[in-house]
C-alpha cells in the first residue's frame, strides 16, 4: 500500500475495502454506491498537485494555503460543477432543485420524478458569471437554476438551443457550434472555452433524436499558470467524431450508465466506456461527475474506481459542496 494516497470522498457512508493491491479504504454510500479518492500517483509520470480547500459541514478536508492563481472546482451533484478562476466563475449544467421530472430512459416511463440523493445543496452555490450548457434537458438545467441565473449570468449553449432559452427568460446567450471558441478575459485572467463534439448515445439515430450536445475544452491561463479541462457532457467516445486539442490536465466524464436496459439503451457512459474514453484522452487527472447523486443514475461509482485502478491517471472524487484547488 505504500505510495498510495487515498481519501474518503463522502461523509455519510460505511467503511469498506476494495480487494486490489492499489486500493485503499473506500466507503459505501447508503444508496449503494462506493466512493473514494484513489490516487495511483506511484505510476503517474507527473501527478497534478491539488488540495482540498474546504468541505461541506462534517467533511474531512483540511484548509490548505491557496495561491490566487488556482483553478477551484466544486461538484454540486449531477452534471453541475462550479469552476472559479480569479475573478471568473463558471457553472456547468446547473440543476438546483431537490428533484426533476422527465421521461425515464431507464424504464421508458414518462414524467418520472427523479430525486436528488445524499446531501441537499445550498441554493446559493448556484451562482456564477457564466453558465456552460452541454444540452437543454431537464436533468441538466432546471427552472430553479434558470430563475437564479437568467438575469446575471452569460449562457453558452449548443447551436440551435439559444432561442428556447430566451423564451424561458435567459437574457444573455451565445450559441457555440462545435469548434467555436468563446474567450473570457478579466484582470489578467483568461478562460478560453471551445465547444467540442459530444454524442448522447452510441447509436447515431438515438443521438439525433436526443438533440445536439456540446462537450467543452476549457483553458485557464494567468501569468505563470496554465491548466486545461475537458468536460464531456452526456457523451461517449465516438470514433471519427470525438476530438479535443491535446491531453488535458483534467478530464471530466459523465458516468451513471443512464438508460442501460431501457428502451433506447444507454445515454450516459458506464465505467468501461469512460475508462476507454479516458485512455484515448490520456489526462493527468480524471474527475467523474454525473453519478451517485440522483436516482436517475444506474451504476455505482465503485465500478469506475475499480476499473480506473490499473491506469496511470489520478482519480479524483469530490463530495458535493467540497472545493478542490488545482495548483
Ligand atoms: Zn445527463
Amino acid at each position: 500500500m505504500s505510495g498510495i494516497i487515498a481519501k474518503v470522498a463522502f461523509g455519510y457512508v460505511d467503511d469498506m475495502q476494495i480487494d486490489h493491491p492499489l486500493a485503499a479504504t473506500v466507503r459505501r454510500i447508503a444508496h449503494g454506491s462506493l466512493a473514494a479518492l484513489v490516487s495511483a500517483s506511484m505510476v503517474a509520470a507527473a501527478p497534478l498537485a491539488w488540495a482540498y480547500e474546504s468541505a461541506s459541514p462534517g467533511g474531512e478536508a483540511s484548509v490548505q494555503s491557496a495561491s490566487a492563481r488556482q483553478l477551484r472546482l466544486s461538484w454540486i451533484g449531477g452534471p453541475t460543477l462550479r469552476l472559479s478562476f480569479g475573478p471568473i466563475s463558471i457553472i456547468t449544467d446547473p440543476v438546483a432543485g431537490a428533484s426533476f421530472r422527465m421521461f425515464d430512459p431507464n424504464s421508458g416511463q414518462d414524467e418520472v420524478v427523479h430525486q436528488r440523493l445524499g446531501t441537499a445543496i445550498d441554493p446559493a452555490t448556484i451562482d456564477a458569471d457564466y453558465v456552460l450548457l452541454s444540452h437543454d434537458h431537464p436533468d441538466h438545467l432546471d427552472e430553479e437554476a434558470i430563475g437564479r441565473l437568467r438575469d446575471a449570468a452569460h449562457f453558452l449553449v449548443p447551436a440551435g438551443q439559444a432561442d428556447a432559452l430566451r423564451g424561458r427568460g435567459v437574457a444573455n446567450i451565445d450559441a457555440l457550434a462545435w469548434d467555436a471558441t468563446h474567450v473570457i478575459e478579466r484582470e489578467g485572467y483568461q478562460v478560453r472555452i471551445t465547444a467540442v463534439p459530444a454524442q448522447h448515445s452510441e447509436s447515431s439515430e438515438v443521438a439525433a433524436a436526443l438533440g445536439r450536445v456540446n462537450g467543452y475544452w476549457i483553458e485557464f491561463m494567468a501569468e505563470g499558470y496554465e491548466r486545461s479541462l475537458y468536460w464531456t457532457g452526456d457523451s461517449f467516445y465516438v470514433e471519427g467524431l470525438s476530438r479535443w486539442p491535446r491531453s488535458p490536465d483534467i478530464f471530466v466524464p459523465h458516468l451513471g450508465a443512464v438508460g442501460g436496459g431501457g428502451p433506447f439503451g444507454q445515454v450516459s457512459m458506464n465505467a468501461q466506456q469512460a475508462v476507454k474514453f479516458a485512455e484515448k484522452v490520456a489526462p493527468k487527472m480524471v474527475l467523474p461527475i454525473h453519478h451517485s447523486t440522483f436516482s436517475l443514475y444506474r451504476e455505482p461509482i465503485s465500478n469506475f474506481v475499480e476499473a480506473a485502478l490499473e491506469h496511470p491517471w489520478q482519480l479524483y472524487l469530490l463530495r458535493e459542496g467540497e472545493v478542490a484547488a488545482i495548483e
